[in-house]
């Protein structure tokens, strides 16, 4: 296990792939007690990430073939790939995501899909949660965007009052992505992420913390398969 000291305001924990290495970020003040206790408390965490890792091929991508997972509004669905000439489709059925693709198609063909599918989703999912999000934040979005980010959940042109947010935001809870709204919303009250940014975002979103947490957390859901 590494701990990483940094100027931050919040700890989180990360298993980081293939061999499955736990590394704690932290803030400067924070005592080595409570880095462990923080540890502990994250322990069935720790160990169900662990496993996750473990029988997962590395470094080769995601296959788009039954069986493996698949996440949508944080919600894990096991991928059932169905062979069909009429067109392709997605469709969530009980725990199952069912893929409908010719049989020939392509790895790259398939993700192609599921994230056009994943897209349309989101298009449809953000309009309402951006609206109340400009409703407590008290500003608005000129305008917003999807964009597939690598690095990034989501960004803010603060002259253009434009938001950009990652595609990726679909997999996580509807609570992440409004955290991140609010987060992005808020620059365009404060720029920098400086104590009267953090002040904003604590009398918006109270539990930014959690929620950013649960981001960090999922962002393994990334490095699966
Ligand atoms: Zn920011």
């Amino acid at each position: 296990m590494s701990v990483i000291k940094k100027r931050i305001k919040n700890m989180y924990i990360r298993v980081l792939p293939p061999d499955g290495k736990v590394q704690i970020t932290v803030p400067y003040t924070v005592s080595d007690d409570l880095i462990r206790r923080f540890a502990i408390s994250k322990i069935q965490w720790i160990k169900k990430q662990k496993k996750s890792f473990e029988g997962q091929p590395r470094l080769t991508k995601r296959q788009y073939i039954t069986g493996e997972s698949i996440y949508f509004w944080g919600r894990r669905y096991r991928l059932d790939v169905q062979y069909s000439d009429a067109g392709s489709h997605v469709l969530p059925a009980g725990e199952k995501l069912v893929l409908e693709v010719r049989k020939e198609s392509t790895p790259k063909q398939r993700e192609h899909v599921v994230n056009e599918w994943y897209r349309a989703q989101m298009k449809q999912a953000v309009p309402k949660i951006l609206k109340k999000c400009e409703y407590i934040v008290g500003v608005n979005a000129s305008e917003w965007r999807i964009k597939n980010m690598r690095t990034k959940w989501g960004t803010c042109n603060i002259e253009k009052k434009r938001i950009w947010l990652n595609l990726q935001l679909v997999k996580k809870t509807p609570e992440c992505l409004e955290y991140v709204i609010i987060h992005e919303l808020v620059h365009l009250l404060e720029r920098n992420h400086n104590d009267r940014f953090f002040g904003y975002m604590d009398s918006f979103c109270p539990d930014w913390r959690i929620r950013k947490a649960e981001l960090n957390q999922q962002t393994l859901d990334c490095f699966e398969g």
